[in-house]
């Protein structure tokens, strides 16, 4: 018998808080919970026993916003006033899409390149996270509607690609629409736990989730033993996924029809009916092996062969990134146990085909592709409610996290590929005699210098005493939580001064994006090498240049006059070898100054320590 509270206070019945999972998708999106008797998880419908919201925003002209599935109709209608597929654009700016703006049927502000993307509506501006906000608001509504109580929690899940922008983005949308957003986990960690896979702590399986929604395609490939999810590795294509099948079939039909093709311009709603008849045809291939729609009074048909043909390549483009996530994870299609499939482009004959044939094994295809993230999110939910104690989840971060260091040099606190959380601590020191402030500067990428890198986040540790250089003890911390959120911390250890700051990058990283940086740090490797021992040696040499000079201005009537002058020459000597690019030359004249400063060098050490013995008395 499940037991009930009651609230002393009001009498009323209390029910213990209900925290939902949600999955923000790209096409549609769930809201799904544990159900408290069954313990199973269920997705939560609508009266009409819909499961999905699509994943819509509708701005009519009188001010009326509609949301999900009321906003449907108005996608063939008014496409400029409809907004989909806007999880493309959180965490992004102008710059990160508009080589797809196309795809877009609405206006994207592109005036400021830099700055996050921004949807105009009449004359109003919306940002991604606002409008996300709006269909978290109604899977919120939702659950209350069927619930009867408030729902203020929620986990929601993200693609694993995901990048700290883009997180960011979907928590402060959580946040606006009124939901406290208790964890942001991965879709694929959610589809393995909806499986039931990783429950079971003798269970030691490599998985791979093939995820093909609507917009984006991921292919994910985790690790489970001892109840501990591992991603090993992520890859995928986001701008690959059913919304390109329709535009397959549409293009088939363009030129098949070319009078379609010249009205298209007069007629701007045909394009949107042709997509929506597209995207008909292509469900009911998934059943049968031929369909026809009628668009603008015409019937057009598709046969399955025909479809099959039409998307092939772009099916294969999937499993070439299948095949490149086997190979950064190290493994291959026999270390796979178990496939698990998600999206609702899974349904696609040929897709499930392929992938069957690709790892050479039968697919986990029995739940609703599309529910399954959500189902998981609701299972993830009921562990952080305290009911599941066994599960941890650990995710891994794309690429390395760091600061810059003198001569503009990356120092790697998070390794790329580390598992989250992850918490690093590493000391610095300061340059400069009296430096009372340092300036910390966050980036993210894998090559040596940080101008090649992506820079995050930038704060200044103020208030440092007045200490000679290489005194004050910074210890600079980062820590990544489950969310995978940086919060970066500086802390002058002598003086306890601190400042931190979590890092919220100004816009997000494409997929493309970080395998460009990944693929030019192993192509300018050798170069890296070269740069960063050069930057080095510089450092170094100008460290030396600034000690010695410092020793003369104390120590000079300890020197005979021949040294001075050799002094002098060497420093000029490696003064000019700093200012060219050979590092052997830098090195050879810090070498030469230190050989003959060793000598006069060690006299005033003699001295000084004569000189602080003298008047006390050893016993
Ligand atoms: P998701 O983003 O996971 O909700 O997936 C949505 C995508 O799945 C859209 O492109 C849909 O057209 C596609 N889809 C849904 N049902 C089917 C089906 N029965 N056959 C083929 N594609 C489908």
């Amino acid at each position: 018998m499940p037991k009930i509270g009651i609230n002393i206070a009001t009498g009323s019945l209390q029910q213990p808080e209900m925290i939902v999972g949600i999955d923000l998708g790209t096409t549609n999106s769930l809201v799904a919970l544990l159900h408290p008797d069954s313990r199973t998880p269920i997705v939560l419908r609508d009266q009409n026993g819909l499961a999905l919201v699509p994943s819509l925003v509708y701005f009519g002209e009188q001010g009326e916003l509609l949301v999900g599935e009321e906003a449907r109709p108005f996608l063939r209608t008014h496409p400029e006033r409809t907004i989909f597929s806007v999880k493309r654009l959180l965490g992004k700016s102008y710059k990160d899409i508009k080589d797809h703006q196309q795809h877009y049927a609405y206006k994207i502000l592109d005036e400021e390149q830099d700055s996050l993307v921004k949807i105009q509506m009449g004359d109003r501006f919306y940002s991604p996270v606002e409008l996300s906000s709006y269909i978290l608001k109604e899977l919120k509504s939702r659950a209350e509607h069927m619930l009867k109580t408030t729902v203020s929690k929620a986990v929601i899940t993200v693609p694993a690609y995901f990048n700290d922008a883009q997180r960011q983005a979907t928590r402060d949308a959580g946040k606006l629409a009124g939901l406290d957003v208790l964890r942001i986990i991965n879709e694929p960690t959610a589809a393995s736990l909806a499986y039931g896979l990783g429950t079971d702590p003798q269970q030691q399986k490599t998985i791979a989730v093939y995820d093909l929604g609507g917009g984006t395609f991921d292919i994910s490939l985790l690790r489970i033993s001892n109840g501990i999810f591992e991603v090993l590795s992520t890859n995928g294509d986001t701008y690959l996924g059913g919304d390109d099948f329709d535009r397959a079939i549409v293009d088939h039909w363009l030129q098949k029809q070319p009078t379609w093709l010249t009205s298209l311009q007069e007629n701007a709603t045909l394009l949107a009916s042709l997509r929506l008849a597209a995207e008909e045809v292509k469900r009911k291939l998934s059943d049968e092996s031929s369909a026809s729609v009628s668009i603008a009074g015409q019937s057009v048909s598709l046969n399955r062969e025909q479809f099959n043909e039409l998307v092939a390549p772009l099916v294969d483009r999937s499993l070439q990134c299948c095949q490149k996530a086997l190979q950064d994870a190290g493994l291959s299609s026999k270390d796979i146990d178990e496939v698990v499939m998600v999206g609702g482009s899974t349904r696609v004959p040929l897709v499930k085909q392929q992938v069957a044939a690709f790892f050479d094994k039968p697919l986990n295809d029995t739940l609703h592709p599309d529910e399954v993230v959500a189902l998981g999110a609701a299972v993830q939910a009921d562990i952080l409610a305290g009911n599941n104690k066994e599960l941890l989840l650990l995710d891994i971060t794309p690429l390395s996290l760091g600061i810059e260091t003198m001569g503009g040099l990356m120092d790697v606190l998070i390794p790329r590929n580390s598992k989250i959380p992850f918490k690093v601590g590493r000391q610095y020191t300061t340059q400069k005699d009296g430096q009372g402030s340092m300036r910390i500067s966050v980036f993210q990428g894998e090559r040596d210098l940080v101008a090649d890198n992506r820079k995050l986040a930038e704060f200044t540790l103020k208030g440092i005493p007045g200490m000679p250089a290489g005194f004050p003890k910074v210890e600079v911390s980062f820590l990544i939580n489950a969310d995978g959120i940086l919060t970066v911390r500086a802390k002058e250890l002598r003086s306890g001064v601190e400042q931190s700051i979590e890092v919220k990058p100004q816009y997000g990283l494409t997929d493309a994006e970080v395998e460009r940086m990944l693929l030019e740090s192993i192509t300018h490797a050798g170069d890296d090498i070269k740069k960063r021992a050069l930057t080095e040696a510089r450092t170094e040499g100008e460290l030396l240049l600034g000690q010695t000079e410092k020793f003369i201005a104390k120590n000079a009537s300890l020197l005979s006059k021949e040294e001075l002058l050799r002094t002098a020459e060497a420093m000029q000597s490696l003064q000019l070898s700093l200012t060219l690019e050979d590092k052997d030359l830098i090195q050879r004249q810090i070498e030469a100054l230190n050989e003959i400063s060793r000598p006069y060098a060690e006299r005033a050490m003699d001295q000084a320590v004569s000189g602080a013995l003298k008047g006390k008395s050893l016993q």
